[in-house]
């Protein structure tokens, strides 16, 4: 049985040499992070594997006649890649150590890549894996939406919006819940319409809390079954006992400081996966072993 590896924090470069050496000490901790219990064949689910010579490849004789072969990336983001698994370890800890996010620009100076595009790639398939499996929100609970990107006046002149208050709106709307103390679970909209963030507050938010948070907005007028309280800002009433949406403004605030101040403008296709991203180490932000859990998720 593989031994479960180090938990890895924020590490410095001289830590992250000594941890990851070269390409088997990297080998050997996705290993032992895929599969803490043993490899197993990930077609059939079979442990009775067989390693070969190379320390990093396995046969199944379970389930194809001639015996099935695989490495220990099949099915991960560093399957069929030309990076060195190091490589692909250096940006995932810069990343989900990065309180407000990394460039690809950054990581691509940092790492020392000689393209752009190769960065980008790799921060983008990084984010998707820092998707996580969603369990409704239980407790007292904060439900709230915010717009990002689309300040006209930094954009040229060409590409501002025209007609006035009634062009239509580059901002991207996302809607967010978050347990006090706990997690938050976020995700781009197409429009905030009381359907859609109803729809997502039914996702997201478990009927039994004890508590459920939002603004005076109508798009939560439909929520019934919910102990539902709103915060009338407009009375200037801003917090009336556990009745508040500070927690999840606070998230916005982190989310928004690091769209403006590492990525710039984020287009709405790949909004998403930022929102994972940040989404990712929110959740993750008592959790010592932040790296590990970024890497068996990959
Ligand atoms: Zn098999």
């Amino acid at each position: 049985m593989a031994r479960r590896p180090k938990p890895v924090h924020q590490m410095t470069v001289a830590q992250f040499e000594a941890t990851f050496p070269d390409e088997a000490a990297c080998r050997r901790y996705l290993v032992a992070r895929r599969w803490p219990n043993g490899v197993s064949c990930p077609r059939c689910g079979n442990t009775e594997v067989y390693a070969l010579a190379s320390g990093f490849h396995w046969q199944c004789e379970a389930c194809t006649e001639n015996g099935y072969r695989f490495s220990g990336t099949v099915g991960t983001i560093f399957e069929n890649t030309n990076k060195p698994l190091r490589d692909w370890f250096k940006v995932t800890h810069l990343m989900v150590t990065s309180k407000k996010g990394i460039s690809a620009l950054q990581i691509m100076r940092f790492v020392g890549f000689g393209s752009y595009k190769t960065a980008w790639g790799m921060c983008h398939k990084i984010r998707a894996a820092l998707v996580e499996p969603e369990k409704k929100l239980g407790g007292i609970v904060e439900v709230d939406e915010t717009w990002i990107g689309g300040k006209d006046k930094n954009k040229h002149w060409d590409k501002r919006g025209r007609g006035g208050k009634h062009a239509p709106s580059t901002k991207v709307p996302v809607i967010g819940a978050v347990k006090r103390k706990g997690s938050v679970i976020a995700r781009v909209l197409d429009s905030v319409s009381k359907q859609d963030a109803e729809a997502f507050v039914r996702e997201a938010v478990s009927n039994k809390v004890s508590l459920l948070a939002t603004d005076e907005s109508r798009v939560y007028n439909g929520l019934h079954d919910y102990n539902h309280e709103r915060v009338h800002h407009a009375a200037k009433r801003y917090v009336i006992g556990a009745v508040h949406t500070n927690t999840i403004e606070g998230f916005w605030s982190i989310f928004k400081r690091g769209i403006v101040g590492s990525y710039h403008k984020v287009s709405r296709k790949y909004l998403p996966l930022y929102v994972a991203e940040f989404q990712f180490r929110y959740n993750n932000r008592h959790n010592d072993d932040i790296f590990g859990a970024a890497i068996a998720g990959a």
